[in-house]
């Protein structure tokens, strides 16, 4: 019987797992089928407290996980197939194995949609990001492209051209997802290049490892055209990782868990942490400052009962 399982292993899991480790509770966590979280699909991470030269994203997350094995959390590769969280200990399946425990922390994240064009996959970390606020630092006075339709790629388009010297939005529809104001305020951006009824259809140069443009292709026309770009943005949602809890913790309509205050989910001992909650921030500090609440109230919990 654990004392806590935490699902997941980016800033927010592992936080956690600081945390409850110190406080002597031995958390199992459970590593997930991208194990370091989205900050491992990053390169340089500059906006983290604490390291004035910058810090790799990868190196972050592995820091943070060797200092919660300092403390005694044990890791386990592998991702959470099934959940039974009617009673208490909850009871877990990873991937067959089955795991009881009597608190559980949701850190599962929330994965970034990405475009259905391999090249593109080569190229994450290297020129294509989800993340404007994270790698927009990086794209000063250069050729930037957001792709998507609702108000994230409005947001991004707009804060990136406070970066790039122009900004190319390219969208699939004539129509917008976006709400009227987003919409409004990057059409009144003049940096804001907006190309609709367009796809990407290829990323270049995967054999240089850097962004250098794109092939885009008209779907009304057929059209094709190459276009120099530096930075691509693909901002055409998110999904979070709580199939498994369908039916037992509260989602919103877009799967995201809803929070009962704090880290509090709608059952008691099971919390959330980080973007598997978060929507809005979804920054590596704000992750790793709801790990740290979850584990506070997870230890509270288990140190007024006895455990
Ligand atoms: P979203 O509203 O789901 O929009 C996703 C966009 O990406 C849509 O335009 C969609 O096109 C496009 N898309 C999806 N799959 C695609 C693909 N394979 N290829 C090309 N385009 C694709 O997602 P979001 O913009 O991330 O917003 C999520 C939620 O957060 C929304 O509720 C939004 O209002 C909210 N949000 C709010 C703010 C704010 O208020 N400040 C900022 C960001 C997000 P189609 O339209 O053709 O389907």
């Amino acid at each position: 019987m654990e004392n806590v399982v935490i699902i997941g292993s980016g800033c927010a899991g592992n936080t956690a797992a600081v945390y409850t480790a110190r406080a002597g509770l031995k958390p199992l966590v459970i590593m997930g089928r991208e194990a370091g979280g989205q900050l491992s699909l990053t390169t340089e991470v500059e906006n983290f407290p604490g390291f004035p030269e910058g810090i790799n994203g990868p190196d972050l997350v592995e820091n943070i996980r060797k200092q919660a094995e300092r403390f005694g959390a044990v890791y386990k590769h592998g991702s959470v197939t099934e959940a039974d969280l009617s009673r208490r200990p909850f009871m877990l399946s990873v991937e067959g194995e089955p795991i009881e425990t009597r608190t559980l922390i949701v850190a599962s994240g929330a994965q970034a949609r990405w475009l259905d064009v391999p090249s593109m996959h080569h190229l994450i970390g290297h020129g294509v990001s989800s993340c404007a606020t994270c790698d927009g630092f990086f794209y000063r006075d250069k050729e930037i492209m957001v792709v998507g339709g609702g108000d994230s790629a409005m947001e991004e388009a707009n804060f990136l051209t406070r970066f790039g010297r122009r900004v190319a939005l390219v969208h699939r529809k004539e129509s917008f997802r976006a709400s009227k104001i987003m919409l409004a305020r990057a059409r009144a951006n003049p940096k804001i290049e907006f190309i609709m009824n367009t796809a990407v259809e290829d990323v270049f140069d995967v054999d240089r490892n850097i962004v250098t443009g794109v092939r885009l292709r008209n779907l009304v026309t057929g059209e094709m055209v190459d276009r120099e770009v530096d930075g691509l943005f693909v901002a055409i949602g998110h999904i979070p990782n709580t199939q498994v809890f369908k039916g037992q913790l509260d989602l919103d309509p877009d799967g995201y868990l809803l929070s009962h205050g704090g880290a509090r989910t709608n059952i008691p001992g099971v919390f959330h942490a980080g973007d598997v909650q978060d929507r809005i921030y979804r920054q590596a500090i704000t992750a790793a400052g709801a790990g740290c609440m979850a584990a506070i109230e997870a230890e509270r919990m288990l140190e007024a009962e006895g455990h």
